[in-house]
């Protein structure tokens, strides 16, 4: 690791003044950004420590709720908010990592949490165009099974591994953001990149710039909500596929739906075409598969992660039908 300076922010002020330099970075729980610079995949020259700053989760005018970025990902799971109006993201939440890893991980971080392909960690031996642009790929045609199936580019086929923005992508969470130049709000599915030609860029986050609060929109739907993530392991290991549902059943008809997925693509996977065919129609198994056919046509294989077009359209029908009672 090579040597770094640390400072404490005591509020959103100062933490800014302390990025302002050159390679700074804040820091949530550590829990990914630690890893990261012991394996000297990232060196910045300074931490500018954030979880001293808003870990309040409060509810918002309209009946939504704002959920400070230094929440710890354990607190906002068990928030009774969350787990009554939306237990989607209570799901996500404990889904992911250990225990003791959500007791330390913030709402911050885990929004920029970076990927988990092993290339991009292998420092000594392996070719990575989101550590290195311009380097090559070495994933593209390695062992590429926890790859991407959707919107992956030449440059880059890494998944993005966030539990949590899965179901923040399904809620239209929306992002507040705080720089010297002032505040910004970006809706969660703007606020990650498809990897296109800069895999490096990876959300739309500018140097020096502080994740303060992620807003939650009233959405009564959201009740009749879940998440199911498919893995290796029944714990402690990073999705082969997940999804994130909200659905609104009325006289036997969807009358909303809402749909991401997880560990298909670099970033959280709006699911916007199973959506479009599933609203209106009859609330049936044969409409939960046409969905998932209609979500997964543009799929793209790897030589390793096939399996994962048939799995996600299986997991899609699944959780449907699971919330709307009906056997898929
Ligand atoms: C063994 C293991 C298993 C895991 N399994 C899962 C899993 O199954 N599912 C899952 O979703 N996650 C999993 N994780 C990842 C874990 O959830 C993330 O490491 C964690 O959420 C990151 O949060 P943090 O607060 O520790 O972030 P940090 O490591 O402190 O920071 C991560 C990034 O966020 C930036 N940052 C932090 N706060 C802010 C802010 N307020 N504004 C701007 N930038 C900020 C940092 O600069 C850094 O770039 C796992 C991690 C480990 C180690
Ligand atoms: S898939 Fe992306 S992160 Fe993985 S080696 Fe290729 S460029 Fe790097």
């Amino acid at each position: 690791m090579t040597p770094f300076t640390f400072a404490r922010a005591v509020d959103e002020g100062d933490a800014l003044r302390l990025a302002s330099a050159p390679a700074i970075k804040y820091l949530g729980g550590g829990t990914n950004l630690v890893d990261l610079m012991r394996e000297t995949v990232e060196h910045p020259r300074g931490l500018v420590d954030v979880t001293g700053l808003s870990d309040a989760i409060e509810e918002t005018d309209g009946g939504g709720l704002m959920i400070g970025a230094a929440v710890r990902n354990s607190s906002l799971a068990g928030h009774r908010a969350v787990r009554e109006r939306f237990p989607v993201l209570a799901r996500a939440l404990l889904a992911g990592a250990s225990a003791q890893i959500r007791n330390m991980a913030t709402v911050g971080g885990n929004l920029l949490q970076r990927t988990r392909c092993t290339y991009f960690y292998d420092t000594d031996g392996s070719r990575c165009n989101k550590r290195q642009p311009g380097q090559g790929c070495d994933a593209i045609h390695g062992f590429n099974r926890n790859h991407a199936i959707l919107g992956a580019s030449p440059a880059c086929v890494a998944t993005h591994p966030s539990d949590m923005c899965v179901a923040l992508a399904a809620l239209d969470a929306t992002v507040h953001l705080q720089s010297a130049q002032g505040s910004r709000s970006v809706a969660l599915t703007d606020f990650h990149h498809l990897p296109g030609e800069h895999p490096e860029v990876e959300t739309v986050l500018e140097p020096g710039e502080l994740v303060t609060a992620i807003e939650l929109p009233a959405l009564s739907a959201a009740a009749r909500s879940t998440y199911r993530k498919v893995r290796d392991r029944a714990s402690y290991a990073f999705a082969l596929v997940s999804v994130a549902a909200v659905l609104e059943v009325s006289s036997g008809e969807i009358a909303d739906a809402r749909l991401a997925l997880g560990g298909v693509a670099h970033k959280p996977w709006r699911a916007q075409l199973a959506e479009g065919a599933l609203r209106g129609r009859p609330a049936t198994a044969e409409t939960f598969r046409a969905a998932a056919e209609a979500e997964l046509a543009d799929a793209v294989p790897l030589r390793d992660n096939g399996f994962k077009i048939e799995l996600a359209k299986r997991t899609i029908a699944a959780v449907l039908g699971e919330l709307a009672g009906v056997e898929a």
